[in-house]
């Protein structure tokens, strides 16, 4: 995955997991634009495949031929950390993936071994694109430090407390953080943590893994901290 030395420019790999409102898209991308770096949120790559199926009327409970759709989907991500955006066959969904229907089966299609394999495949292909261009990578989602790249130069689990990342998805959703508002939000935390933690180790930082629990941090404060792990790490570009 990485590059150091014989093979022409050093490049960088960073790969940061978390579960759902640990702040990880936001600070990925805001490091990844620091640094000059490419983005990919493998976490739309699933969204993706699960709005591909939907759309081709696909039974989400088929495994067989969702993983089949997986294989064929024509996916395509834009990974300038400014400016994401995910196409399938030229159409822009960034909306349609980002729904609370969606949300709530995407589990159902992460949770097909045979989508994992195809992805990850991708992933790899990707990040390994992006390094060469522009001279490193972040990569996000809940088994890139783990399944998709465990030789990343910098590897993180972004973590929060229960409590903060609730608060923080039902204020992105609902605008706010009211008893009400959380409730609603549960689902899209919890129960879909737990589902997708069947198939993915993001709870727990693996070994070599770097922890960081943002619960006290906001944006700014977490986004420097990442960089200072990158930077305890030697890694950070000058
Ligand atoms: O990060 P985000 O909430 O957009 O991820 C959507 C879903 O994609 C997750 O709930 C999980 O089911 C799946 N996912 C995954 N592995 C990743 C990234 C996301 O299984 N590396």
């Amino acid at each position: 995955m990485t590059s150091r030395g014989q093979s022409g420019p050093r490049t960088l790999v960073v790969a940061i997991d978390g579960p759902s409102g640990s702040g990880k898209s936001s600070v990925s991308k805001a490091v990844a634009a620091r640094l000059g770096f490419g983005y990919l949120d493998t976490g739309a790559m699933y969204r993706a495949v699960t709005w591909w199926c939907l759309d081709q009327g696909i039974d989400l409970d088929d495994a067989e031929a969702v993983a089949q759709a997986c294989r064929a989907v024509p996916l395509q991500m834009g990974t300038d950390p400014t400016d994401p955006w995910v196409a399938v066959d030229g159409r822009r969904i960034d909306a349609e993936i980002r729904t609370t229907e969606l949300s709530s089966v995407v589990s159902r299609v992460a949770t097909n071994l045979a989508v994992r394999a195809e992805l990850r495949r991708r992933q790899r292909e990707i990040m390994a694109d992006l390094a060469q261009q522009c001279g490193g990578v972040v990569a996000e989602g809940r088994d890139i430090t783990t399944v998709v790249a465990p030789d990343a130069d910098v590897r993180i689990l972004l973590t929060a407390s229960e409590e903060a990342r609730l608060r923080r998805r039902s204020t992105e959703l609902h605008g706010e953080a009211s008893d009400s508002s959380i409730a609603a939000t549960r689902d899209q935390i919890v129960r879909r943590d737990a589902e997708d933690s069947t198939v993915s180790t993001f709870l727990v930082a693996a070994d070599g893994v770097v922890l960081l629990d943002t619960s006290d941090l906001d944006f700014d404060g977490s986004v420097a901290a990442v960089l200072d792990i990158i930077d305890g790490a030697g890694e950070r570009p000058r």
